[in-house]
C-alpha cells in the first residue's frame, strides 16, 4: 500500500495536458491518444502537473542507491 499523493504519474506535455495514473500506465495507456492533441501519439513521461504553473511538467526519476 502507497500512501495517497505518493503515487506516480505519467503526464502527457503536449495541448491534452493528460495525467494518468501508474496503474493506468502498467495497463497501456502509455501514450498520448488525444485526438487534438499536439503531442498525440508521443510516449507519456514521468511527470505530473505543477502546483505553482498548472502545467505537467516532467519529474526526474529518484535514483536507486
Ligand atoms: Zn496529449
Amino acid at each position: 500500500m502507497e500512501p495517497q499523493g505518493l503515487q506516480k504519474t505519467y503526464v502527457c506535455l503536449g495541448s491534452c495536458q493528460a495525467v494518468v495514473t501508474e496503474d493506468e500506465y502498467e495497463s497501456g495507456m502509455t501514450a498520448c491518444n488525444n485526438e487534438s492533441c499536439s503531442m498525440k501519439g508521443e510516449p507519456l513521461v514521468r511527470g505530473k502537473k505543477s502546483e505553482v504553473t498548472g502545467q505537467n511538467e516532467k519529474v526526474e526519476e529518484q535514483k536507486e542507491l
